[in-house]
């Protein structure tokens, strides 16, 4: 029986990216996936930084490691991802049951890591050697068969908002190679892949150079575009300012990409996106919004708000509902500002909490109520939906619409995979619900 590794994987999409090419990685020493907490020999603890008590949650879980293996043998614990990178040295003098910590930049010497804890001493690895890892993964075959994939084509940040830790933990902006990315892609493709999602701390600063040329997102968006078992291109996250025109313009050409933007703000209020560094103007932001829609009017846009940053006026906030319906946004998230240790904002003065919840209800009421809006004029409409799994324990299929609703209705598995009609019945803050309408491949499958 081969050794069996556990990854529990935190946070957004890039962890999910890296967990996976993990997996590939540790493949090759003879590790397997397991699910079960009970029986693994390693444990990787992949963090995110970006949400509240990042840290205290991977304390949580080690804790409950811990009980299960009280009388069994110790599993190697492996703490990954942006906590490891800020918190390194720390976390192994807290909790001398972590045996390694890893950062993002890293990963590509796990293995080895692994291998050396057979000699049992703990260590870290937090260096930012972004090009080794990448050159590293880009020689491992990516193993994912999900109809909707993930594909990293970019890393770091070098914009420093005064709020995040990511300039930290993921290191400057790094752009991998062009021709390795559309390797990787190709790959995902045959292994099933019908949506690509390109990730990137800010995707849309993509930018490689070769014999003088640069490519941009905007290129692998349209080289991607040409797959003809590809169905629909989307990328996330993105900055305002690296939103360039040639950007904007696939909106009106590209028919694969989708058409729904997820666009960070974090406020409304160009006094407090002054404060938090953001290097861009609400003007700045309603220029590209109705750029994109000039190119194409279905476009619809989600961002993510920070509530009472320090600083924030009664007028700040104001400017943020403002906007907030002027946009119309949809499938937003929306946080109390809490401060990351080692930021610029680390050590501002916090708004009352009273009034800061009381500015995050009415931000979170405005949202929902935008989306419930959008939901139910769905209803009775017939959508394109890209069947992605079936519902855990139910006969039901799960999928989602170009605006990633999720869309879930009675239907049997050989539709995974495929672009269906689905007519809306019922919908919901979260999900809609309806039946398969008059597709011409149901008897295929
Ligand atoms: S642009 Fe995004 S990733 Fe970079 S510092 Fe600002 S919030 Fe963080």
């Amino acid at each position: 029986m081969g050794k069996k590794i556990f990854i529990k994987t935190f946070g957004c999409q890039m962890n999910e990216y890296d967990s996976n090419r993990i997996y590939d990685s540790v493949k090759k020493i003879g590790f397997k996936k397991t699910d079960n907490k009970e029986n693994a020999d390693c444990f990787v603890l992949n963090t995110c930084h970006i949400r509240d008590k990042a840290k205290e949650k991977v304390y949580h879980e080690i804790g409950r490691v811990k009980k299960i293996y009280k009388k069994k043998i110790k599993p190697i614990i492996i703490v990954a991802g942006c906590v490891a990178q800020a918190e390194n040295q720390e976390m192994l003098k807290r909790e001398p049951y972590i045996d390694v910590v890893i950062g993002p930049q890293s990963y590509h010497k796990i293995n080895n890591v692994i291998k050396k804890l057979e000699i049992k001493n703990q260590r870290e690895e937090t260096e930012f050697d972004t090009v080794s890892k990448f050159k590293y993964f880009d020689e491992i075959k990516n193993s994912s068969n999900k109809v909707s994939a993930f594909l990293t084509i970019q890393e770091g940040c070098d914009k420093f908002c005064h709020f995040c830790v990511v300039p930290y933990t993921r290191g400057p902006e790094y752009s991998r190679p062009y021709d390795k990315i559309l390797s990787e892609a190709e790959v995902l493709i045959k292994n099933g892949a019908k949506e690509i999602t390109l990730l990137g701390q800010n995707v849309n600063a993509y930018s490689y150079l070769e014999n003088s040329k640069e490519y941009r997102i905007s290129n692998l968006i349209n080289e991607l575009e040409k797959y003809s078992e590809l169905e629909r291109i989307r990328y996330t996250t993105s900055h305002p300012k690296d939103m360039t025109d040639d950007l904007i313009d696939c909106y009106g050409s590209n028919k694969k990409l989708m058409p729904f933007v997820h666009l960070p703000i974090q406020s409304g209020s160009n006094n407090i996106l002054r404060k938090m560094n953001r290097k861009h103007t609400v003007e700045d932001y309603i220029n590209i919004f109705n750029k994109i829609k000039k190119k194409n009017p279905e476009v619809e846009f989600s961002s993510d708000f920070i509530i009472s940053y320090p600083g924030e006026t009664d007028n700040d906030f104001d400017d943020t509902l403002l906007l907030i319906k002027k946009i119309k946004f949809i499938n937003s998230y929306s946080f109390i500002f809490s401060p990351r240790p080692g930021t610029k904002a680390a050590n501002l003065e916090l708004l009352d909490k009273e009034i800061s919840n009381e500015r995050l209800m009415r931000v979170q009421k405005t949202l929902s109520d935008q989306q419930l809006k959008m939901n139910k004029s769905f209803e009775e409409k017939i959508l394109e939906v890209l069947v992605e799994n079936k519902m855990q324990n139910q006969s039901k299929l799960f999928g989602r619409n170009k605006y990633l609703n999720s869309v879930i209705f009675d239907g049997n598995e050989n539709y995974i995979g495929k672009i269906l009609n689905v007519k809306i019945e019922k919908t919901n803050r979260n999900s809609l619900f309806g039946k398969i309408h008059n597709n011409k491949d149901m008897r295929a499958a």
